[in-house]
């Protein structure tokens, strides 16, 4: 907060920044003085910086200069997007009187301002602010401690400003980060006194970067159903079904700030559904990130599974898929109509076709709609409405056509219905009253189309007819002048004038041309008048225009209201658009991809045949590069088991061991999302759970070692996998000396084996692992072929029973580029340390190879005898040797050897 001293002068603007300022703490407040937003103290050092423009002082406070930067308003949208990508808020703070009006409470007092908008990250609804893509979530997070219960339990709850969609869950602590992870919110509001708990405090860095701390009060569990009640204008809220506690403190925060950000506006939302954990597979924020599902490693969205499956067509049909794959089902029965919805469309291939054209050009109503409820549309969402309706009526009319709606399948039936809810007549007022072009805001008018208002239309003609009479005024004072180059003109200080040459300005000055013609300016080169004739015109078109412009924003007000009376009903539609383009976009990718059906049940079954991987496969087909090769994957129970297996894994680095592990997690989160999968044939037992332990890529940015990060997650599936997991390992127990490694790994495959009972896959270096097999029955070799050739390891990538022979770690170093007299002696080296291996003689190892023995000295703590070099060496001063002498010293050494 920015102090005033008692007693210290403070100009009367000052004090109003202060104030305001002082209100919107944590936020940068735009302070709009003229054409700009002004940004003062701090504010204007953290703007100037995360937007690199420049930094200046305005004034002294408290005998300091105060730092001033600022943005013109015209391009405030774009610096807006900045900072709100870098996670600011931004308070808007507007002039709301006329200067003028503020003068006339005498000559010191300031402009009247007020904020009339919190920018915050999770509450846009801008289209230039927001990706089309993706949805936006504002994500609330409530905790409670029941008793002497030691784990708390917490309350989410999301919303989608930009269309409406609002959602609670209760989750355990254990669950808290994987389904954050699958909201992927742009800004979470907690409570700033549980900020520091440990499990605020063990989120993943990319949640955490979202956090956004807020007072206490606003998780009030008093007050929280009442909230609710209140904004959905409800007695009880039993019509939305069983809420928790801990859920409606949650969504009753996210009520409470959209309302301090929006200043008190309450769009429109749909109803809180309650999303339970169960329905959907849990999968934890590093798997994601492994996994590469929504985005890649580096961030990008290319290369991503989403990226590589998305073949929507819309943005609603984009953010459905996204949250599709986001939050893979645990319901078969939904999960079977959704792959029933993709079956029905790779049938209809000539429909399909007439569909996509029809929902190409829908526009993006949720959004538009958001916009309008939120006082912050304008024609262009009014028309945009109109857009959908028109694609509405269009795609069920190509329905219609081809099929009775009963045959359609259930998902379709229901889009199908929620189509045909629309109101038409709300469509057909639109088409009547709205222009094809229309301008962004409605306070320009001339959006609204001629014969659909009669007096609105005679306030234009008569406008117009005006503009013709002084356009025609231009040759009547020519003729009565007999002055050829005198022009009619209009600017906005004169209005409407009459210009002349100088040295034809006497002539209308002078006797009888100066009764009509009265002076109103000089230039340089021109002389200005003005006539009682075009004074009236121009006051009768500003009198028409006014009149007209009040028409235009009553007819906005109207339609604005008729189309928020039908804000569910063009929600659903919406939804139902979206579900349209989702599931012909999957139809389309199957068809092209050859994607199969996956046949999904409630067994303990795994088993792809011709498996592949998603994203390499296209990778490599558009490279122009070698087919993927597909590969089977079975961990089904066998011969009356009752548990799932575990492949162990084991071949050279670069075989595809880890592409192997990662399709088969794939393949199980997209058959279970409701797609086809990169298969030829599928058969997945429901997974509740899927867990992986894969590469390391940013584990040391956090700080974490790389083998501690990987101990914490491999601990965290073993406490929690279970028979309906799938879990996927990719070589536990590197970054530790190998015995450790050895260990840990071996006693993890037992875990998973007698324990967890997870159907599992499991990558290692550590061949002696392979001996399990014997022991544990369902555990299964597994290994990738390589063939040698000519002294190099050739890559085949397909999957084959058993155990690796070799590593081949020096012929794939060899293929990286390593100098070839490394390699030599690389593979020197091997041999010595397999037949010291044989030998099991670690001493006579170390021995036959010198060069090793330096380390082996360093590494024994025995004192051993120091060799006749080493003495030399020690007593050697290199400074104080000349050339010459050096050469010598060399000789000399050489010569011990
Ligand atoms: P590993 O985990 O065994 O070290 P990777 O899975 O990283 O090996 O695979 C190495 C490279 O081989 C990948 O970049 C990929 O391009 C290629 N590859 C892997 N599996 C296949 C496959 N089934 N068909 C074709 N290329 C593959």
């Amino acid at each position: 907060k920015i102090a005033i001293e008692p007693g210290q002068k403070i100009t009367p603007m000052m004090e109003q920044f202060i104030e305001i300022k002082n209100a919107n703490s944590d936020c940068l407040l735009f302070y709009r003085m003229g054409d700009f937003y002004e940004l003062f103290f701090e504010d204007a050092v953290h703007a100037a910086q995360a937007l690199g423009i420049t930094l200046t002082k305005r004034g002294k406070h408290q005998g300091q200069d105060i730092p001033m930067c600022g943005v013109p308003i015209h391009a405030a949208d774009g610096y807006l997007d900045r900072l709100i990508a870098l996670g600011f808020k931004v308070a808007v703070c507007e002039q709301t009187e006329d200067p003028a009006e503020a003068k006339k409470r005498g000559s010191k007092s300031v402009v009247r301002r007020e904020v009339v908008r919190l920018v915050t990250p999770g509450t846009l609804t801008e289209d230039s602010l927001l990706d089309a893509a993706s949805s936006n979530y504002l994500t609330a997070i409530a905790r409670v401690k029941t008793g002497e219960q030691e784990e708390a339990l917490y309350g989410l709850s999301w919303l989608e400003l930009s269309t409406g969609e609002f959602g609670v869950q209760q989750v355990d602590h254990l669950r808290l980060n994987a389904e954050l992870a699958r909201l992927d919110p742009r800004e979470i509001i907690l409570s700033d006194n549980i900020l520091q708990e440990s499990d605020i405090r063990a989120l993943n860095e990319e949640v955490r970067g979202a956090l956004s701390p807020v007072p206490r009060a606003f998780f009030d569990g008093s007050t929280a159903a009442d909230r609710l009640k209140d904004y959905f204008k409800v007695s009880t809220l039993d019509g939305f079904g069983q809420f928790e506690r801990v859920e409606l403190m949650a969504a009753s925060a996210v009520l409470a700030y959209v309302e301090k950000t929006q200043l008190g506006a309450r769009p429109p939302l749909s109803p809180p559904v309650r999303e339970i954990s169960a329905r959907t597979v849990s999968i934890d924020a590093a798997t994601r990130t492994n996994l590469e599902l929504i985005r890649t490693l580096s961030g990008e969205k290319r290369g991503s599974l989403l990226s590589t499956i998305d073949k929507t067509l819309t943005g609603g049909g984009s953010r459905l898929l996204a949250a599709r794959l986001a939050s893979p089902l645990v319901e078969l029965g939904e999960i079977i109509a959704r792959q029933d919805s993709v079956s029905w469309f790779l049938e209809q291939t000539g429909l399909r076709e007439d569909l996509s054209d029809a929902i190409k050009i829908a526009p993006d109503m949720p959004r538009s709609l958001s916009r309008l409820s939120l006082g912050r549309g304008g024609p262009r969402d009014l028309l945009a409405i109109r857009g959908g309706f028109a694609s509405s009526i269009t795609l069920l009319a190509q329905l219609g056509q081809s099929v009775e709606p009963e045959q359609l399948p259930a998902e379709l039936l229901r889009s199908y219905e929620a189509l045909s809810a629309l109101p038409q007549n709300l469509g057909t007022l639109l088409g009547a009253a709205l222009d094809d072009e229309v301008p962004l805001l409605a306070r320009d008018g001339g959006f609204v189309r001629s014969g659909y208002d009669p007096s609105l239309d005679e306030l234009r003609s008569l406008r117009d007819e005006s503009r013709r009479v002084i356009a025609s005024l231009q040759a009547d004072y020519a003729d009565l002048t007999g002055i050829k180059s005198i022009k009619v003109k209009h600017n906005n200080v004169l209005g409407y004038f009459v210009e002349v040459t100088a040295n034809n300005a006497d002539k209308l000055m002078s006797v009888p041309l100066n009764e009509t013609f009265i002076h109103r300016q000089t230039l340089a080169n021109a002389v200005r008048f003005t006539t009682t004739e075009l004074a009236d015109l121009e006051a009768k078109i500003a009198s028409a225009a006014g009149k007209a412009l009040a028409i235009e924003q009553d007819i906005f007000a109207h339609l604005e209201r008729e189309v928020l009376a039908a804000s569910d009903m063009i929600k659903n539609a919406s939804h139902a658009l979206a579900v349209l383009d989702v599931s012909i976009a999957l139809a389309l990718l199957a068809e092209e991809q050859n994607y199969c059906r996956p046949v999904i049940d409630e067994s303990l079954a795994f088993h792809v045949e011709g498996g592949r991987h998603p994203v390499v496969e296209q990778a490599l087909m558009s490279d122009g590069a070698d087919a993927f090769v597909a590969n089977d994957c079975n961990l089904s129970p066998q011969n009356g088991e009752t548990n799932g297996k575990i492949w162990l894994m084991t071949g050279p680095n670069m075989a595809g061991k880890s592409t192997f592990l990662r399709q088969n997690a794939l393949i199980a989160i997209l058959a279970q999302m409701g797609s086809f999968v990169p298969a030829s044939n599928a058969h997945i037992g429901l997974i509740d759970r899927l867990f992986s332990r894969v590469g390391a890529a940013d584990d040391l940015a956090r700080g974490r070692s790389t083998f501690m990060v990987e101990m914490v997650e491999t601990a965290a599936i073993l406490n929690q996998a279970g028979e309906r997991s799938l879990v996927i390992l990719d070589e536990i127990g590197r970054g530790t000396a190998t015995f450790d490694g050895l260990s840990i790994a071996w006693a993890t495959i037992e875990n998973l084996h007698d324990v967890n009972k997870s159907r599992s896959l499991f990558a290692t270096h550590y061949h002696e692992l392979t001996v399990l097999h014997e022991k544990l029955p369902r555990l299964v070799n597994a290994t990738v072929k390589v063939k040698e050739w000519k002294g190099d390891v050739v890559f085949l990538h397909e999957i084959i029973p058993g155990a690796a022979d070799r590593s081949y770690g020096i012929q794939v170093a060899k293929l990286a580029g390593l100098p070839p007299a490394v390699v030599g002696r690389a593979k020197a080296v091997l041999e010595h340390l397999e037949e010291g291996d044989r030998q099991s003689n670690a001493k006579t190892m170390i021995d036959d190879l010198p060069l090793f023995h330096a380390t082996a000295h360093v590494m024994s703590n025995e004192e051993e005898e120091p060799d006749e070099l080493r003495v030399a060496l020690q007593d050697v001063n290199p400074d104080d040797l000349s050339p010459r002498q050096a050469h010598e010293m060399l000789y000399q050494l050489k010569g011990m050897l």
